[in-house]
């Protein structure tokens, strides 16, 4: 069953820049794909939609099977806890918060228990390699290292759909590679993965490819 369902979706946004036009896009259930395009292309305001973060000026837009359409805030809000993980460029960590607890505050609307949430996030920390980090904070990190932590955080509550923005942005090309092998690791045990791109090197690696430009998506 599709994962994503994007039909006609149209973003234009105050002021008239119209950053989506159109865009019809299905992603199964345990796919791994790319969005690739330029600066100013339109993938990050593909991955807000996608990430119900921001909703479209028209088309409809279905995740898991719900329209994005029909929900609330705070259905929206319920639907990202439960459905999707983010990793964005910029790791995001909360600064002087262990990796444990960072990942264990990615649970914190699970309704789990403190015990169980870092019992979770210590499972997640092993599958990125990273156990033996738990109790390091942040900034004893390399970049790689904190890319992924924010992966375990994203993963931690087993979201049907991981969504990647620009994941390897801020990395060298070592600790980049180990990320996006990361992901395929993930993507290999069932999960479907979406990677927002501008690095058609990073695009090539993956199964699936879709292009974007100028708010306009093409298949390959
Ligand atoms: P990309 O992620 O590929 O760089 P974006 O989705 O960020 O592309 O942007 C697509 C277009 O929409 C660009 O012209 C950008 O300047 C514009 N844009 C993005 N976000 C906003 C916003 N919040 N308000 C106005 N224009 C925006
Ligand atoms: P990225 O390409 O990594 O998304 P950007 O600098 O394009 O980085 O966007 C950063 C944030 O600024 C995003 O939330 C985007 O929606 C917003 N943004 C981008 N372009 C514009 C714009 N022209 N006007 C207002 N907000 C924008």
């Amino acid at each position: 069953s599709a994962v994503i369902e994007l039909e006609r979706v149209s973003k234009r946004y105050p002021g008239g820049v119209h950053a989506l036009r159109e865009v019809d896009l299905v992603v199964e259930t345990g796919e791994l794909l790319a969005i690739v395009g330029p600066s100013g292309s339109g993938k990050s305001t593909m991955l807000q939609l996608i990430g119900t973060l921001d909703r479209p000026t028209s088309g409809t837009v279905r995740i898991a099977g719900h329209d994005a359409g029909r929900l609330d805030d705070r259905q929206l809000s319920a639907l990202r806890a439960q459905r999707i993980g983010f990793v964005f460029q910029q790791f995001h960590l909360a600064p002087g918060v262990n990796a444990r607890d960072n990942v264990a505050d990615g649970l914190l609307y699970s309704g789990l228990s403190l015990p169980e949430r870092r019992r979770r996030a210590d499972r997640a920390l092993d599958r990125v390699g990273l156990a033996h980090r738990a109790d390091h904070l942040p900034h004893q990190l390399s970049g790689g290292e904190r890319q992924r932590v924010a992966v375990a955080r994203a993963v931690a509550g087993e979201p049907s759909l991981l969504l990647a923005d620009e994941p390897t942005g801020n990395l060298d090309s070592v600790a980049g590679a180990a990320v996006m092998s990361l992901l395929g690791d993930l993507h290999d045990d069932g999960t479907t993965v979406l990677v927002i791109t501008h690095d058609r090197e990073i695009a090539r690696a993956l199964p699936r490819r879709v292009w974007i430009r100028d708010g306009v998506i093409g298949h390959d």
